[in-house]
Protein backbone atom coordinates (compact mmCIF):
# COMPACT_ATOMS: atom_id res chain seq x y z
CA UNK A 1 0.00 0.00 0.00
CA UNK A 2 2.85 2.43 0.90
CA UNK A 3 6.31 2.29 -0.36
CA UNK A 4 8.91 4.68 0.29
CA UNK A 5 11.89 4.41 -1.58
CA UNK A 6 15.53 6.84 -1.21
CA UNK A 7 13.44 9.46 0.27
CA UNK A 8 15.32 12.46 0.92
CA UNK A 9 14.01 14.94 2.79
CA UNK A 10 15.31 18.88 3.74
CA UNK A 11 13.52 21.57 6.29
CA UNK A 12 15.21 25.22 5.73
CA UNK A 13 17.47 23.51 3.53
CA UNK A 14 19.07 20.96 6.12
CA UNK A 15 18.99 17.34 5.12
CA UNK A 16 16.79 15.67 7.99
CA UNK A 17 15.71 12.33 5.59
CA UNK A 18 18.45 10.83 3.88
CA UNK A 19 17.67 7.94 1.86
CA UNK A 20 14.62 6.35 3.56
CA UNK A 21 13.08 3.34 2.41
CA UNK A 22 10.22 1.67 4.29
CA UNK A 23 7.47 -0.33 2.83
CA UNK A 24 4.29 -0.96 4.62
CA UNK A 25 1.52 -3.54 3.22
CA UNK A 26 -2.36 -3.36 4.03
CA UNK A 27 -3.31 -5.21 6.99
CA UNK A 28 0.25 -4.30 8.64
CA UNK A 29 1.20 -2.05 12.19
CA UNK A 30 4.36 -0.68 11.46
CA UNK A 31 6.27 1.01 14.63
CA UNK A 32 9.00 3.61 14.02
CA UNK A 33 10.76 3.87 16.63
CA UNK A 34 14.12 6.16 16.58
CA UNK A 35 16.25 8.91 19.07
CA UNK A 36 14.69 12.45 19.51
CA UNK A 37 15.61 14.54 16.73
CA UNK A 38 15.53 11.51 14.41
CA UNK A 39 13.47 12.72 11.64
CA UNK A 40 10.51 10.67 12.74
CA UNK A 41 7.67 13.80 12.83
CA UNK A 42 9.67 14.70 9.63
CA UNK A 43 8.55 11.34 7.97
CA UNK A 44 4.56 11.80 9.17
CA UNK A 45 4.89 15.63 8.09
CA UNK A 46 5.82 14.82 5.05
CA UNK A 47 3.24 11.77 4.14
CA UNK A 48 0.21 14.15 5.57
CA UNK A 49 1.56 16.88 3.11
CA UNK A 50 2.42 19.01 5.53
CA UNK A 51 4.16 22.67 4.70
CA UNK A 52 7.25 23.21 4.95
CA UNK A 53 9.29 20.27 3.86
CA UNK A 54 11.50 19.94 0.72
CA UNK A 55 11.67 16.59 -1.25
CA UNK A 56 14.95 16.28 -3.12
CA UNK A 57 14.61 12.88 -3.82
CA UNK A 58 13.09 9.70 -3.83
CA UNK A 59 9.57 8.69 -4.22
CA UNK A 60 6.21 7.40 -2.42
CA UNK A 61 3.59 5.81 -3.82
CA UNK A 62 0.56 4.66 -2.14
CA UNK A 63 -1.85 2.71 -3.56
CA UNK A 64 0.03 2.62 -6.40
CA UNK A 65 0.13 6.18 -7.30
CA UNK A 66 2.62 9.32 -6.66
CA UNK A 67 1.59 10.48 -2.85
CA UNK A 68 3.90 13.19 -2.90
CA UNK A 69 1.47 14.71 -6.33
CA UNK A 70 -1.22 15.05 -4.47
CA UNK A 71 -2.43 17.94 -2.37
CA UNK A 72 -2.91 17.69 1.34
CA UNK A 73 -6.48 17.79 1.17
CA UNK A 74 -6.56 15.42 -1.39
CA UNK A 75 -4.38 12.70 0.27
CA UNK A 76 -6.67 12.78 3.27
CA UNK A 77 -9.55 12.56 0.75
CA UNK A 78 -7.84 9.70 -0.30
CA UNK A 79 -7.76 8.08 2.76
CA UNK A 80 -4.21 9.50 4.58
CA UNK A 81 -4.63 10.20 8.06
CA UNK A 82 -2.29 11.57 10.53
CA UNK A 83 -2.61 12.17 14.53
CA UNK A 84 -0.64 14.65 15.35
CA UNK A 85 2.09 14.76 17.98
CA UNK A 86 1.02 18.02 19.08
CA UNK A 87 -2.57 18.22 17.76
CA UNK A 88 -3.78 21.83 16.95
CA UNK A 89 -6.42 24.09 18.88
CA UNK A 90 -8.98 25.40 16.48
CA UNK A 91 -11.24 27.97 18.91
CA UNK A 92 -14.74 28.57 17.51
CA UNK A 93 -15.14 25.24 16.01
CA UNK A 94 -17.04 22.52 18.01
CA UNK A 95 -15.24 19.40 17.56
CA UNK A 96 -18.74 17.35 15.94
CA UNK A 97 -18.57 20.07 13.33
CA UNK A 98 -15.22 19.43 12.29
CA UNK A 99 -15.72 15.73 12.55
CA UNK A 100 -19.03 15.87 10.53
CA UNK A 101 -17.16 18.28 7.91
CA UNK A 102 -14.23 15.91 7.79
CA UNK A 103 -16.46 12.72 7.10
CA UNK A 104 -18.82 14.34 4.83
CA UNK A 105 -15.77 15.56 2.69
CA UNK A 106 -14.55 12.10 1.83
CA UNK A 107 -17.77 10.49 1.42
CA UNK A 108 -18.72 13.12 -1.07
CA UNK A 109 -14.89 12.71 -2.43
CA UNK A 110 -16.04 8.64 -3.18
CA UNK A 111 -19.31 9.62 -3.97
CA UNK A 112 -21.41 8.42 -1.52
CA UNK A 113 -24.21 9.85 0.10
CA UNK A 114 -22.87 12.61 3.10
CA UNK A 115 -24.80 11.65 6.54
CA UNK A 116 -27.33 13.57 7.85
CA UNK A 117 -27.43 14.89 11.59
CA UNK A 118 -29.06 11.66 12.88
CA UNK A 119 -27.21 9.40 11.35
CA UNK A 120 -23.89 10.88 11.81
CA UNK A 121 -24.26 11.63 15.89
CA UNK A 122 -25.22 7.56 15.56
CA UNK A 123 -21.93 7.11 14.26
CA UNK A 124 -20.11 9.64 16.43
CA UNK A 125 -21.32 8.02 20.05
CA UNK A 126 -20.54 4.45 18.61
CA UNK A 127 -17.06 6.22 18.35
CA UNK A 128 -16.88 8.15 21.51
CA UNK A 129 -17.89 4.89 23.42
CA UNK A 130 -14.65 3.31 21.78
CA UNK A 131 -12.78 5.41 23.49
CA UNK A 132 -14.58 5.87 26.30
CA UNK A 133 -15.11 10.19 25.87
CA UNK A 134 -18.04 11.98 27.01
CA UNK A 135 -19.89 13.26 25.04
CA UNK A 136 -19.50 16.93 26.69
CA UNK A 137 -16.57 16.51 24.65
CA UNK A 138 -18.02 16.59 21.22
CA UNK A 139 -19.61 19.98 21.44
CA UNK A 140 -16.19 22.20 22.71
CA UNK A 141 -14.17 23.82 20.79
CA UNK A 142 -11.79 21.60 19.04
CA UNK A 143 -8.66 20.89 21.13
CA UNK A 144 -8.89 23.89 23.23
CA UNK A 145 -8.06 23.43 26.78
CA UNK A 146 -8.27 19.90 26.24
CA UNK A 147 -5.66 17.88 28.68
CA UNK A 148 -2.69 16.38 26.98
CA UNK A 149 -4.33 12.74 27.30
CA UNK A 150 -8.04 14.34 26.12
CA UNK A 151 -5.86 15.85 22.88
CA UNK A 152 -4.69 12.20 21.95
CA UNK A 153 -7.96 10.52 22.02
CA UNK A 154 -9.70 12.99 20.53
CA UNK A 155 -7.18 12.47 17.74
CA UNK A 156 -7.64 8.75 17.73
CA UNK A 157 -11.41 9.48 17.67
CA UNK A 158 -10.87 11.69 14.31
CA UNK A 159 -9.21 8.52 13.27
CA UNK A 160 -12.37 6.56 14.00
CA UNK A 161 -14.62 8.16 12.64
CA UNK A 162 -12.97 8.98 9.32
CA UNK A 163 -11.46 5.19 9.42
CA UNK A 164 -8.30 5.86 7.19
CA UNK A 165 -6.78 3.72 4.77
CA UNK A 166 -3.17 4.75 5.96
CA UNK A 167 -3.09 5.83 9.59
CA UNK A 168 0.10 7.85 10.96
CA UNK A 169 0.09 8.15 14.55
CA UNK A 170 3.05 10.15 15.69
CA UNK A 171 3.49 9.92 19.32
CA UNK A 172 -0.09 9.50 20.12
CA UNK A 173 1.24 7.78 23.37
CA UNK A 174 3.51 10.61 24.78
CA UNK A 175 2.18 12.13 27.76
CA UNK A 176 -0.64 9.59 28.39
CA UNK A 177 -0.93 8.06 31.74
CA UNK A 178 -1.09 4.51 31.73
CA UNK A 179 -4.95 4.15 31.50
CA UNK A 180 -5.17 6.71 28.87
CA UNK A 181 -2.53 4.52 26.70
CA UNK A 182 -4.71 1.68 27.25
CA UNK A 183 -7.87 3.35 25.84
CA UNK A 184 -5.67 4.67 22.74
CA UNK A 185 -4.19 1.28 22.32
CA UNK A 186 -7.85 -0.16 22.46
CA UNK A 187 -8.84 2.40 19.78
CA UNK A 188 -5.76 1.41 17.35
CA UNK A 189 -6.67 -2.11 17.90
CA UNK A 190 -10.02 -1.74 17.10
CA UNK A 191 -8.85 -0.14 13.61
CA UNK A 192 -7.15 -2.59 12.70
CA UNK A 193 -8.32 -4.54 9.47
CA UNK A 194 -7.21 -6.22 6.18
CA UNK A 195 -7.89 -3.57 4.23
CA UNK A 196 -5.81 -0.62 6.41
CA UNK A 197 -2.55 -0.24 7.37
CA UNK A 198 -1.28 1.71 10.44
CA UNK A 199 2.30 3.30 11.23
CA UNK A 200 2.83 4.33 14.90
CA UNK A 201 5.49 7.03 15.69
CA UNK A 202 6.57 6.01 19.21
CA UNK A 203 9.49 6.58 21.42
CA UNK A 204 8.96 3.92 23.97
CA UNK A 205 8.53 0.00 23.96
CA UNK A 206 5.17 1.12 26.16
CA UNK A 207 2.69 1.24 23.42
CA UNK A 208 3.90 -1.83 21.86
CA UNK A 209 2.86 -3.59 24.72
CA UNK A 210 -0.59 -3.02 23.85
CA UNK A 211 -0.46 -2.89 20.52
CA UNK A 212 1.42 -5.54 18.82
CA UNK A 213 2.99 -4.38 15.93
CA UNK A 214 4.10 -6.81 13.29
CA UNK A 215 7.24 -4.91 11.99
CA UNK A 216 9.32 -2.53 14.02
CA UNK A 217 11.87 -0.25 12.38
CA UNK A 218 14.65 2.38 13.84
CA UNK A 219 14.83 5.70 12.36
CA UNK A 220 18.26 7.28 13.40
CA UNK A 221 20.47 9.65 10.96
CA UNK A 222 17.48 9.93 8.28
CA UNK A 223 16.98 6.67 7.67
CA UNK A 224 16.05 3.10 8.79
CA UNK A 225 18.72 1.15 10.15
CA UNK A 226 16.94 -1.69 11.28
CA UNK A 227 14.26 -3.49 11.20
CA UNK A 228 12.54 -6.50 12.75
CA UNK A 229 9.14 -8.04 14.63
CA UNK A 230 8.21 -7.07 18.15
CA UNK A 231 11.48 -8.34 19.51
CA UNK A 232 13.36 -5.21 18.03
CA UNK A 233 11.29 -3.21 20.14
CA UNK A 234 12.16 -4.74 23.25
CA UNK A 235 15.54 -4.86 22.63
CA UNK A 236 15.52 -0.80 22.50
CA UNK A 237 14.08 -0.72 25.42
CA UNK A 238 16.63 -2.76 27.60
CA UNK A 239 19.79 -1.36 25.40
CA UNK A 240 18.38 2.38 24.31
CA UNK A 241 19.39 3.09 20.26
CA UNK A 242 23.34 4.11 21.45
CA UNK A 243 24.62 0.00 20.55
CA UNK A 244 23.23 0.97 16.90
CA UNK A 245 25.79 3.58 16.19
CA UNK A 246 27.98 1.47 15.38
CA UNK A 247 26.19 -0.80 13.04
CA UNK A 248 24.01 1.96 11.78
CA UNK A 249 26.85 3.17 9.43
CA UNK A 250 26.74 -0.56 7.88
CA UNK A 251 23.16 -0.97 8.18
CA UNK A 252 21.21 -0.83 4.40
P1 LIG B 1 11.72 13.44 15.79
O1 LIG B 1 10.25 13.47 15.53
O2 LIG B 1 12.35 12.12 15.43
O3 LIG B 1 12.06 13.83 17.18
P2 LIG B 1 11.81 15.64 13.93
O4 LIG B 1 11.38 15.10 12.62
O5 LIG B 1 10.84 16.44 14.71
O6 LIG B 1 12.43 14.47 14.81
O7 LIG B 1 13.09 16.56 13.70
C1 LIG B 1 14.20 16.12 12.95
C2 LIG B 1 15.22 17.24 12.84
O8 LIG B 1 14.66 18.28 12.05
C3 LIG B 1 15.61 17.86 14.17
O9 LIG B 1 16.99 18.11 14.13
C4 LIG B 1 14.81 19.13 14.20
O10 LIG B 1 15.46 20.11 14.96
C5 LIG B 1 14.75 19.50 12.75
N1 LIG B 1 13.55 20.28 12.43
C6 LIG B 1 12.28 19.84 12.48
N2 LIG B 1 11.42 20.82 12.15
C7 LIG B 1 12.18 21.90 11.87
C8 LIG B 1 11.90 23.23 11.46
N3 LIG B 1 10.65 23.66 11.26
N4 LIG B 1 12.94 24.07 11.24
C9 LIG B 1 14.21 23.64 11.44
N5 LIG B 1 14.54 22.42 11.82
C10 LIG B 1 13.56 21.55 12.04
MG1 LIG C 1 10.66 14.43 19.02
MG1 LIG D 1 8.58 13.87 16.67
Amino acid sequence: MLSITNLHVTVDGKPILKGLDLTVDAGEVHAIMGPNGSGKSTLAHVLAGREGYAVTDGTVTYDGRDLLALEPEERAREGVFLAFQYPVEIPGVANVNLLKAALNAQRRHRGEEELDAMDFLELVKDRLALMQMDEAMLYRAVNEGFSGGEKKRNEILQMAVLEPRLAILDETDSGLDIDALKVVAGGVNALRAPERAMLLVTHYQRLLDHIAPDRVHVLAGGRIVRSGGPELARELEARGYGWLDDTAAGAD
